[in-house]
């Protein structure tokens, strides 16, 4: 029955799964490479074995982008100039290696400039072989007596590893013999010296803890990506050498446990470092001649070559391997050259070549873009999208990054001038890279059988050969001497020579003698048995005390391999915590610094706000005084202003109505003069000019001056000469003005108001009414009327004439007044007429009725006159 088993690639842990949460930087080393013979000027100084520094060149503007003239940039190690090989494996690739012996997997890169000697590290020269070759060698040197024979691994096409048995195998091998014409052994192989002396038997190394109860075999893939197409360099084309046909290029595919894989990836199972290298070098071959033939340039392109182990228990014989798939284990370690670093500017690519370029260039800018979001969601939290799908070197590497796994890149730099700014980009890179973290690969759980069982196997398989040799020489005719012991401690046989044959007594003796023996031969077996027994079962008793502690040993071995590592992470942990923290004590006392100063600045900003308040506070109530202070200018210059335009408005209002009845008077003096001018020649008497004038100070109301020949209608003075009886009405309310303005009716009926009885008396009626005029002046006005005889038998009143006297307050003018009666505007004595009461009422204008005097008032179209 052919059984197969199927090999698991490493399980990608799932991604909320808390047992493994141990991560580890990216360990990014730094190798500087000597100065080439051509370059003089020399931008990079090694100054621990940690830090380097940059140093801008001469010509080179400094402070172009912000940048110091000096810069530095640290790693986990620095190699120098002087730095070998060897001293580089040991440190950067030596644990790798180890991982995968111990089921995990690694990644390596180198990264930089090109002529920076990154395939001078990954690969190295004869003589001076790179981390690929050392790498295969420890690896071989470590599993070299544990592996199994070809063909027991074999990996399927779907990334995993089956195991197949016995028979299968050998048809295999039996198959493979047939074809290729190989001799077996590969000590009597030429080694083809491009390649040879790549690593020297003295610096051979190997791990610890190689579990000898597995079963080992490697197998290597080698592809080249080259303007994101990935090719196979290990396939085996027939070549055609009319027609070469071009490389065909193969696709990622993800396999069940969610790592990414080369789909039909030629896999080659190898025995040896030589064989290993040598397959290396023939896809080395093919990339050389691929990259002639179509003209490419191998600068531009990343090889990657991928070592993969896949081990198995045995079983518990310690015999064969075990056909169980869920035992074996493939682990892998990557080995990647990348493509210069450069920048498309700095290369002289042209046409097609331009564009590869900067696909290829694409491919490393997207490795920084992953690495720059890894670092961004591992520091902030976030959880953005790494665009690992964006190339196909970053797709191919997934796993590591968000997987568990060593990833480690050691950044190759020249140190001449002329590559400061690109150098200058690698190390930001760089920088950036060792921030980003890792899951660290968990260890795989051990089969249940006992250890030790390879060995015992062996012990059984030597002794058996051993025996078989004994049986098979001479025999030694003499008897052992401790069987000559054993027979002297029989009883001694008696004589046994028969006398005769009545000789009854010796054959009784010797049957008696040989009884003895045959009682002492049974017990001594007996006693034989019984220790052979007790021996056997305290050499079991040994044997398994001794297992167990063999057990135990090399358990404590591991743990405590372990706990070295733990220590030794731990005090790299501490030293960056240390160093971490000396920063942060560093920039809690610049902060500590700013806050004092900021602390001061407050007081002081509080103090000058607390003093500002109070000068808005006294501001603000001068301002409220100042506006109730203005409030009452206001309110009196309103009233001021409210009385200066009603007197004006009266004013006005006097000179219009005045205007009016001039021109009235002058139209009846014209009519009169019309129709009664030629039977009368009598002229009405008219007053002077200078007594219709009102003196200026008396009134502020202009004077009423005719400017043609004005005529007097009537005389006062005949008024108060004929017969008439008036009712001199004086409301009680008046002030007494105790002026000359007083009207002096003679013969009146005074009364405060009027009554039917006075009325019924006179013929005439005038009322004095008061009021104070918009400048203060006293304003008096005699309203003049008619009375006569309603048909009611009542009395009623019709107004004629309305005469307006003015006067300043007595209470305020007095003294003005007086002076004012005594001289006229010029100082001229006044004419005597004014002196006269009578004379001055009648002086005073004589106002039409039908102004707006109120309501009380009749109004008509005209004045009455009555003739004297
Ligand atoms: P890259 O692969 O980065 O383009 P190479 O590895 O091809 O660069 O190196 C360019 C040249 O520099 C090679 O001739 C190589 O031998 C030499 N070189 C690189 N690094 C070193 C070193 N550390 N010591 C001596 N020579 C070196
Ligand atoms: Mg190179």
């Amino acid at each position: 029955m052919i059984r197969q088993a199927k090999g698991k690639t490493p399980r990608r842990p799932p991604p909320k799964k808390t047992s493994n949460n141990q991560k580890d930087p990216v360990g990014v080393y730094c190798r500087v490479r000597p100065l080439g013979a051509d370059d003089e000027e020399c931008c990079i100084e090694v100054i621990s074995n940690t830090t380097i520094q940059l140093h801008a060149p001469d010509g080179l503007k400094a402070n172009r982008n912000g940048e110091y003239k000096e810069t530095q940039y640290s790693f986990k190690k620095v190699f120098g100039i002087k730095t070998t090989q060897k001293e580089l494996f040991e440190d950067v690739a030596k644990p790798l290696v180890e991982d995968l012996i111990h089921c995990k997997n690694g990644l390596l890169f180198t990264y930089g400039v090109t002529g920076s000697g990154k395939t001078h590290t990954m690969t190295g020269s004869p003589g001076q072989g790179g981390l690929l070759p050392r790498s295969l060698d420890m690896i071989f040197n470590s599993i070299g007596p544990y592996q199994a024979k070809r063909y027991v691994f074999k990996p399927d096409d779907k990334n995993g590893m089956e195991v197949q048995n016995q028979v299968d195998a050998l048809l295999d091998r039996q198959k493979r013999d047939s074809q290729s014409a190989v001799p077996k052994t590969p000590n009597t192989r030429r080694i083809d010296p491009e390649f040879a002396d790549m690593i020297s038997p003295e610096d051979a190394c190997r791990a610890d803890g190689v579990d000898e109860d597995s079963s080992y075999s490697v197998f290597v893939s080698y592809i080249e990506i080259y303007n994101n197409y990935i090719y196979d360099l290990l396939e085996e084309t027939p070549f055609d050498p009319i027609k070469p046909k071009p490389p065909q290029s193969k696709i990622l595919r993800e396999d069940q446990n969610h790592n990414m894989y080369v789909a039909g990836c030629t896999e080659v199972e190898v025995k040896s470092t030589e064989e290993a290298f040598e397959v290396f070098w023939r896809g080395q071959k093919k990339r050389r001649i691929a990259n002639t033939q179509l003209n490419r340039e191998s600068s531009r392109s990343h090889s990657v070559f991928i070592v993969k182990l896949a081990q198995a228990p045995l079983d518990a014989d310690g015999d064969n391997v075990l056909q169980d798939k869920n035992q074996v284990n493939v682990s892998q370690l990557c080995l990647v050259d990348l493509a210069g670093s450069e920048r498309t500017s700095r290369t002289r690519a042209e046409g097609s070549r331009l564009r590869e370029a900067g696909n290829i260039n694409q491919s490393l800018m997207t490795l920084r873009t992953c690495i720059e979001v890894l670092r961004e969601n591992q520091m902030c939290g976030t959880n953005k999208m790494v665009p690992y799908r964006d190339s196909k070197v970053t797709h191919l590497f997934k796993n590591y990054f968000d997987g568990e796994g060593k990833v480690r890149m050691v950044v190759c730099v020249n140190p001449k001038a002329d590559d400061y700014e690109e150098t200058l980009l690698v190390m930001r890179f760089a920088e950036m890279t060792q921030e980003v973290e890792v899951a660290r690969p968990v260890d795989r759980p051990i089969c249940g059988y006992t250890a030790g069982r390879r060995q015992r196997n062996q012990a059984f398989k030597d002794e058996l050969t051993r025996r078989l040799e004994e049986r098979g020489g001479p025999v030694d005719g003499e008897f052992p001497t401790v069987l000559n012991q054993l027979l002297q401690s029989f009883p001694p046989l008696p004589p046994c020579e028969v006398s005769g044959p009545n000789d009854d007594v010796t054959l009784p003796r010797l049957i008696e003698a040989l009884e003895k023996r045959h009682r002492v031969r049974q017990m001594m077996i007996e006693e034989y048995n019984k220790t052979a027994n007790m021996l056997k079962s305290v050499l079991q008793e040994q044997d398994s005390n001794i297992l167990s502690k063999e057990n135990f040993i090399h358990e404590q071995r591991g743990k405590l391999g372990e706990k070295d590592k733990m220590i030794q992470n731990q005090k790299n942990e501490i030293d960056r915590l240390e160093k971490k923290s000396k920063m942060l004590e560093y920039k809690i006392d610049i902060l500590q610094k700013t806050t004092n100063i900021y602390e001061e600045d407050k007081r002081s900003l509080q103090h000058e706000l607390e003093s500002r308040e109070q000068r808005l506070q006294r501001e603000m109530s001068e301002k409220r005084r100042m506006e109730s202070r203005m409030q009452g200018i206001v309110t009196d210059a309103k009233l001021k202003w409210e009385k200066e335009c009603e007197r004006r408005v009266n004013a006005k209002q006097l000179e219009m109505q005045n205007k009016l009845w001039v021109k009235d008077e002058k139209l009846k003096q014209l009519k009169a003069i019309v129709t009664e001018g030629k039977t009368e020649n009598r002229q009405p008497q008219r007053p002077s000019r200078e007594k219709d004038k009102v003196p200026p100070k008396r009134s502020a109301s202009p004077s009423p001056v005719p400017t043609g020949p004005a005529v007097r209608p009537l005389h006062r003075r005949s008024h108060s000469a004929g017969g008439e009886r008036w009712v001199d009405h004086t409301p009680s309310t008046n002030v007494d003005l105790d002026t000359v303005l007083q009207p002096n009716i003679p013969n009146a009926i005074k009364v405060n108001a009027p009554n039917e009885k006075a009325l019924s008396k006179c013929d005439k009626y005038v009322l004095t009414h008061q009021e104070v005029a918009s400048d203060g002046e006293i304003q008096t006005k005699l309203i003049k009327g008619e009375v006569f005889r309603t048909r009611g038998g009542g009395q009623a009143v019709q107004f004629t004439d309305i005469e307006t006297l003015k006067q300043e307050n007595p209470v305020v003018a007095s003294s003005r007044k007086r002076r004012s009666s005594e001289s006229g505007p010029d100082g001229e004595p006044m004419e005597g007429d004014w002196t006269d009461v009578e004379t001055r009422c009648s002086v005073a204008l004589e106002m039409r009725a039908g102004s707006n005097l109120g309501p009380g008032y009749q109004h008509h179209g005209y004045t009455k006159r009555r003739k004297p």
